[in-house]
């Protein structure tokens, strides 16, 4: 979502004539788009403030997102090199607040609840993949959770818009899109009428010319047999879910306040496997919650074995001011918290690989992303979200079929079948 965001931002910022340039040090504004949903993230922010802080010679510094709506004054008097704090909710007026923060640093954070950004202009990451937000904020009280506090309470778009939008990115020649809300599955609960995100899925599966649609992410409270009806039958729904465990303790779970059972999410992922053939299932996980004992861990490390996620996100606990979790009991010590972390990283770097070396020897239908971060191949996606890097001279258009010929860690290596085009798609 964040990222998605970013491309508003510079969405605003290019019709308003600015251009992208490539260090920070060649720029006359410096927007950092920030998150807060662990501490990490936020003292790679301050971080990367202290090292602009250093140089003499600097454009305008601008700090908006999580850590915005979380801090805001407060970013201005603990970095001296900060000219602006804002909100999305402001953005619309961005070029205009630069201009102002240049003679007087300000802090402009409007009610995050008002922000509509979706109608801004948009720099997309990709010509032929795009995000799509259905929901801002989240109704849900995870007890860990910074995010509704910084995101307000959950607003659907309206089911028009987003279809609408989807239209509008094919005749762009979009064939991709990833519906994003931090919580898709209760989509429409606060539209009047009786919107469901298996309805909008279904209706964005149907627009003409659409050829793969993606979402994230899942709570595996509000996953109904309705939305993978509609991904085990539209030819477009992509066979991949993202739906996050976070504890396999039951008695976690409870204080995490996640409305579901250790037993109730392995029923659902078995569920959603037979609804849904070839499923890509992945997940994220925190180990080190407070009262997380060795014996809840275990639960953990042994849901991990049973569900054998296809790939898992493993967090380290991060006390998050002002959340319920913040003032329970029973921190886990950090070198223990460390120790879990590792141990079920390594356990699912494993899980991962054997799952990406199945894949070994099948074809793929590959959605090209662009270049990869290293060397002269190209980084793809396969239906089920995995990464593939293929050879640049192989690949005449956007949506090749490859014969995966190599599993890496986390990703892996494919050649082209045939230089012809799947679907017709020319180059
Ligand atoms: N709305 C999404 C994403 C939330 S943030 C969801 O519900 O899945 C992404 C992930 O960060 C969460 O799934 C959780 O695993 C992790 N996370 C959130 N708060 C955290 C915290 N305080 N400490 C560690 N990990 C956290
Ligand atoms: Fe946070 Fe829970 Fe909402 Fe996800 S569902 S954003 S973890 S409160």
């Amino acid at each position: 979502m964040n990222l998605h965001d970013s491309e508003h931002i510079a969405g605003v910022l290019q019709s308003a004539g600015y251009r992208p340039v490539d260090a920070p040090e060649h720029a006359g504004v410096v927007v950092f788009n920030t998150c807060s949903v662990r501490a990490s993230a936020e003292d790679r922010v301050w971080g990367n403030l202290g090292a602009l802080a250093s140089r003499d010679k600097r454009g305008i510094v601008a700090v908006c997102g999580c850590m915005a709506e979380r801090l805001g004054s407060q970013i201005l008097e603990r970095s001296r090199v900060v000219d602006l704090v804002f909100s999305v909710g402001v953005l619309a007026s961005l070029p205009e607040l630069i201009d102002e923060c240049a003679h007087s640093r300000m802090c402009e954070t409007g009610n995050v609840q008002d922000a509509s950004i979706d109608c801004l202009p948009t720099v997309r990451r990709g010509d032929r993949a795009a995000w799509v937000p259905v929901s801002h904020g989240c109704d849900n009280q995870c007890a860990y959770c910074v995010v509704p506090a910084v995101r307000g309470p959950e607003r659907s778009r309206p089911s028009e818009e987003i279809v609408a939008e989807v239209e509008d990115l094919v005749g762009e020649g979009v064939l991709e899109v990833v519906l994003l809300g931090q919580n898709v599955n209760s989509y429409g609960r606060d539209l009047s009428g009786n919107a469901t995100f298996a309805s909008l899925l279904r209706d964005v599966c149907r627009v003409q010319g659409i050829t793969r649609v993606k979402f994230e992410t899942s709570h595996p409270r509000d996953l109904g047999e309705d939305i993978l009806e509609v991904m085990g039958g539209e030819p477009s729904a992509c066979e991949y879910l993202h739906m996050p465990v976070q504890s396999g303790s039951d008695r976690i779970l409870a204080a995490m306040n996640r409305g579901y059972t250790r037993d109730g999410y392995l029923d659902l992922i078995e569920t959603a496997r037979r609804m849904v053939p070839g499923l890509t299932l992945t997940t994220d996980i925190i180990v080190g919650f407070p009262g997380e004992t060795v014996e809840d861990y275990l639960m953990t490390r042994d849901l991990v074995l049973q569900a054998s996620f296809d790939a898992a996100y493993v967090f380290l606990y991060s006390q998050r001011e002002g959340t319920p979790a913040a003032s329970m009991e029973g921190e886990v010590t950090e070198p223990e918290k460390h120790r879990r972390f590792e141990e079920l990283v390594g356990l699912q770097d494993e899980i991962t690989g054997n799952s990406l070396s199945m894949l070994v020897g099948t074809e793929q239908e590959v959605l090209v992303e662009g270049p990869a971060r290293r060397g002269d191949l190209l980084s793809a996606r396969t239906r089920g979200h995995r990464v593939v890097l293929i050879g640049a001279q192989d690949i005449r258009c956007p949506l090749p079929r490859v014969l995966i010929t190599a599993a890496g860690r986390h990703a892996l290596r494919g050649t082209a079948i045939d230089r012809s085009c799947a679907r017709g798609q020319a180059g």
